[in-house]
């Protein structure tokens, strides 16, 4: 038995299947999951001492790789000063700043701890701010497991092939709407039925959690329009794409403003840290300044500041995006191109440093053309991959995530490894 095995084994015993997070317990993919030791720069070690190229990034964190040494240097200074206080701190007024001067949509931001919880506030605040109770969300999109957007939701929830969550209440969800991504008349259509009800509409501007998936042109136009026309507020959920696609995310790539933006993972540096921000006039609704609450107990935490600080500092230096969008697109076309040579059927699909093979004809453009995926041979490719050293994110419907630590080396060794695992599959 393998030193993972027995961990695994462990955990089962006293973690609901083992993880702390469902997707990472391997359902999708079959198998078991090794157990990580370490992580440095673009490489994960297990528990056996086997190596991997990482494409899973902690599931977006880890732009600047693993265990950057002044993210940690950062980390460990605040850490000599105190974990946490409870009180303000000047970490949080940086970190707010840098948010502010590169997401010009954010106005006023306000931390907290997880996604889940920046995007379940966000909505609170619409509905308070409008006074409105529905809010419309997008089939195969995915804003956390907070109840009233665990619906249609897509990555693990997909995975499982469920269409909600039992221990939701459908009086939860009543209020929430579901149209499909990329279908402008869908959005008309629910609007000329609801708009004065619609409190928020909200959208993965470039959806990861159904597999990458990009608007299309003058899509996320419409729903700017739209929005303002009806005085609904539009939640640019960008937890994943913040500071992954720009500096100052999706909504600086299409050159599209939302009303209000929810950010996490880079924001944190690989620690937990997330928050929700936008129009000041909305911001003035949230406590203390309004009356919509929302509070946090490790909220502005010192050690999550400073990790998110350092990890935009080193993103600002200039060249950044540019060399993550060469590497990404060397390793979608590297992709694309071993697929081909071994007669694999697949559609690539990328922004920036965010890609996802599905195995299909494509065009890949919404959570039904994502399903029609064949997830039993994505399963084998993945098998194929990681016994090469490769590991992809366990489940069709993800992003991978390049990193700026990711060179050549990892490029060479990735394309390697797929050349060989769909060749394996084909056969
Ligand atoms: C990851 C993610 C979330 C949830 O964030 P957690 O920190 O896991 O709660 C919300 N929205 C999007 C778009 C995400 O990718």
């Amino acid at each position: 038995m393998t030193r993972s095995e027995e961990l695994f084994g462990r955990a089962r015993r006293v973690i609901p299947g083992g993880v702390s997070s469902p997707v990472r317990a391997f359902k999708a993919v079959g198998g078991r999951p090794p157990f990580v030791a370490r992580a440095e720069g673009a490489r994960i070690v297990d528990e056996d001492g086997t190596a991997y190229v990482d494409y899973v990034g902690s599931w977006g964190p880890m732009i600047h790789g693993h265990a950057h040494p002044a993210i940690l240097d950062a980390v460990r200074e605040a850490a000599t000063s105190g974990t946490s206080f409870g009180a303000p701190c000047a970490l949080e007024v940086e970190l707010a700043e840098r948010v502010v001067a590169h997401v010009p949509s954010i106005e006023k931001v306000r931390f907290v701890s997880s996604g889940t919880e920046a995007t379940m506030s966000a909505l609170r605040l619409a509905r308070g701010f409008t006074g409105r109770r529905k809010i419309l969300k997008f089939d195969g999109c995915y804003h956390g497991h907070a109840d009233s957007l665990l619906v249609a939701a897509g990555s693990g929830v997909a995975t499982l092939g469920i269409p909600g969550s039992p221990g939701v209440p459908e009086g939860t969800v009543a209020d929430t709407l579901v149209v499909p991504f990329n279908d402008p008349e869908a959005v008309k259509a629910a609007f000329a039925e609801h708009g004065p009800d619609l409190a928020a509409v909200i959208v993965e501007p470039v959806c990861g959690n159904m597999g990458t998936v990009a608007p299309q042109a003058g899509y996320l136009e419409g729903l700017r329009e739209i929005t303002r026309r009806n005085g609904t507020v539009l939640v640019f959920d960008e937890v994943m794409t913040g500071f992954r696609l720009a500096l100052g995310g999706a909504q600086q790539l299409y050159g599209v403003a939302p009303d209000m933006t929810c950010l996490g993972k880079i924001l944190g540096g690989g620690l937990p840290a997330a928050a929700y921000g936008g129009r000041a006039d909305i911001m003035a609704t949230v406590a203390p300044d309004g009356p919509v609450y929302q509070a946090g107990t490790l909220s502005g935490n010192p050690l999550a500041m400073a990790a998110g600080r350092t990890a935009i500092d080193l993103l600002e230096r200039p060249g950044i995006y540019d060399a993550l969008e060469a590497t990404s697109a060397n390793l979608a076309d590297g992709l694309a191109r071993a697929a081909a040579d071994a007669g694999v059927t697949v559609t690539v699909n990328r922004v920036g440093s965010m890609l996802t093979v599905f195995f299909c004809p494509g065009p890949v453009t919404d959570y039904t053309s994502a399903r029609s995926s064949d997830t039993d041979l994505f399963g084998r490719f993945f098998q194929a991959m990681l016994k090469r050293g490769v590991w992809l994110p366990p489940a069709q419907f993800e992003a991978a995530f390049v990193s700026l630590a990711h060179g050549p080396e990892e490029i060479d060794q990735t394309l390697q490894a797929a050349a060989e695992s769909f060749r394996e599959i084909a056969g």
